[in-house]
């Protein structure tokens, strides 16, 4: 690779990056490439916005839909909460180890964590 970007400083019209539209012109290509690069940066921006809202507005859904705290079925400790987020969703997240299931009930939404012991999960990896 930089064999190549040394040869296409010394040949500037033999590297494809320098054309558009079949024209050799760097500075088009560079601004275009700015540009591109622009547009990705703001796309990135405005897909980290979204997800912040989205995040907060799911942190404020579960704090208002927090049911009750019990024994985690893997770390043991009393960290386990459930949330009952709408009539059929249930979630349960361990605080401390990081477990979690999901159910359309409460009891379903245990079974399913109690399934997931040993499988490493971490509900904090993937909050969404
Ligand atoms: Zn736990």
């Amino acid at each position: 690779m930089g064999e190549w970007s040394e040869y296409f400083e010394d040949f500037p019209e033999e590297n494809p990056a320098n054309w558009v539209n079949g024209e050799f012109n760097p500075r088009l290509a560079q601004e275009i490439r700015n540009q591109e690069d622009r547009l990705r940066a703001t796309t990135n921006k405005a897909r980290s916005e979204i997800n912040a809202v989205i995040m907060k507005a799911w942190l404020e859904t579960k704090s208002k839909a927090f049911l009750l705290t019990e024994d985690c079925p893997q770390c043991g400790l009393t960290k386990l909460n459930t949330y009952k987020i709408s009539d059929t969703f249930y979630l349960c997240e361990c605080q401390d180890c990081g477990i979690h299931g999901r159910g359309e009930t409460h009891s379903l939404a245990l079974k399913s964590t109690f399934d997931a012991i040993g499988d490493g999960l971490d509900w904090r990896d993937n909050v969404i």
